[in-house]
């Protein structure tokens, strides 16, 4: 019976410690905000004060006035929903602004042009491009540590799929001069979602020229981020040329919601003709579009550069102060691999020992999740701390303190 079929996994789940929660905020998105728990029958006076670490929210956009009020004005002008998919009739003009809006700003990452079209997620827009490229005649050419949304699109695609260990450009190498597929595609995560390390772009896109391939960049945690005017990774290191695929998404340093993949025009107008994820779902409502093109002229202009300058300085302060802990406590266990984006991973190892830790900070007001296994691989769990422009020096300087005290007591810390 299916019920008590999935009564027992689920029950199974829950004694591996695998269960997940969901948390609830009871206000915008921000470094501190009211959160309770579900079950709990608690309304916002009951909340518990959070200081959070963990949201993608990294510019600090996502409760920006000037970004709500375009998106009330959006749907003022535009009413609530599209009413349809974009083939039907659910594509506005405020849809092809915010298009020809990112284009303009992206246009120097393609010497010889290139259009974007928008998708109503990241999740989507990955698997819109994979499978829409990724055909019987393709041979996909993944890093074992791309994102979920870029592994099921390869599986919904007919295409061969062929993973590299993570960033060795030099197995990659070997497969490609070892592949006749006419159409190669490597596919790769900008900024790694769990590790916050770089692919080597410059490597890869070279690969890509020689092999006669194509290169996928995922640029969920780079965009707006990283570059000349939050160009993203591919800026930050200087890349342009017809053979990139950009995915960028719009809930993350945008604050908003969206996605959207810019690339050589006729690869665009194929998405556009066949991509399924694009064609067979309602268009995201036109005011979130208005929403996104405000949040864009903040982002590639002075306000954004001085947020991307805050959240540098912040993502320093953080290591410099986790290596002094770290040094002074050079038996601990925990090491910070180097990272220089807003994702910074502190490795703990154990799971327990991560979860613990998690558990601490919570109850000393902190929110920052512990990342298992199957997430990361085995003996590699983790607290993932994301840092955004919106945290003030005192909230790091807090975070700091309370895993200064883990460490000290070891009813509580490391071994
Ligand atoms: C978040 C994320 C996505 C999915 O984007 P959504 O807009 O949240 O669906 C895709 N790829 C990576 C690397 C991500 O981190």
């Amino acid at each position: 019976m299916l019920i008590d079929h999935l009564s027992q996994q689920l029950q199974q789940r829950r004694a591996l410690g695998l269960e997940r929660v969901r948390r609830i905020a009871e206000g915008p998105c921000a470094p501190q905000l009211p959160v309770s728990l579900p079950g709990t029958g608690a309304d916002a006076d009951a909340a518990q004060p959070m200081l959070a670490f963990c949201s993608n929210d990294y510019l600090g956009l996502a409760a920006h006035p000037a970004v709500v009020e375009a998106l009330a004005e959006g749907a003022r002008r535009w009413g609530a929903g599209s009413g349809a998919s974009h083939l039907v009739s659910g594509h506005s003009r405020a849809h092809e602004q915010l298009e020809q809006a990112l284009a303009e700003w992206l246009a120097p990452l393609w010497p010889e042009g290139a259009r974007v079209l928008g998708f109503g997620t990241g999740y989507l827009a990955n698997l819109a491009l994979v499978t829409a490229l990724g055909e019987a005649r393709a041979t996909l050419f993944t890093d074992r540590l791309n994102h979920a949304s870029l592994i099921d699109g390869a599986q919904l695609a007919r295409a061969e799929v062929r993973r590299y260990p993570h960033n060795r450009v030099d197995r990659l190498e070997a497969m490609l001069a070892d592949s006749s597929t006419p159409l190669k595609l490597i596919v790769t995560d900008a900024v790694f979602s769990m590790d916050g390390d770089l692919a080597p772009l410059e490597r890869l896109l070279a690969l890509a020229e020689r092999h006669d391939a194509w290169l996928v960049v995922d640029d969920a945690h780079g965009l707006g981020v990283l570059g000349e005017a939050g160009r993203g990774s591919l800026a930050h290191f200087g890349l342009r040329g017809r053979r990139l695929i950009l995915m960028g998404t719009l809930g993350k340093a945008f604050g908003v919601a969206g996605a959207f993949v810019m690339a050589d025009p006729v690869i665009v107008e194929w998405l556009l003709q066949t991509a399924r994820p694009g064609i067979y779902t309602t268009a995201a409502p036109p005011a979130l579009a208005e929403a996104t093109r405000a949040s864009l002229e903040i982002l590639r202009g002075p306000e954004g550069d001085a947020r991307r300058a805050a959240l540098q300085a912040r993502i320093l302060q953080l290591r410099e102060g986790l290596a002094a802990l770290l040094a002074a406590h050079p038996d601990c266990g925990w090491s910070l691999p180097a990272s220089a984006t807003a994702i910074q991973p502190l490795l703990i190892g154990d799971n327990h020992r991560a979860a613990a830790l998690a558990e601490r900070l919570r109850q000393a007001g902190l929110w920052v999740p512990a990342i298992r296994p199957p997430t990361v691989p085995e003996g590699t769990a983790r607290l993932r701390i994301t840092l955004s422009a919106a945290h003030r020096p005192e909230e790091v300087a807090r975070l700091l303190a309370v895993l200064g005290q883990a460490l000290q007591d070891p009813a509580g810390g490391p071994r």
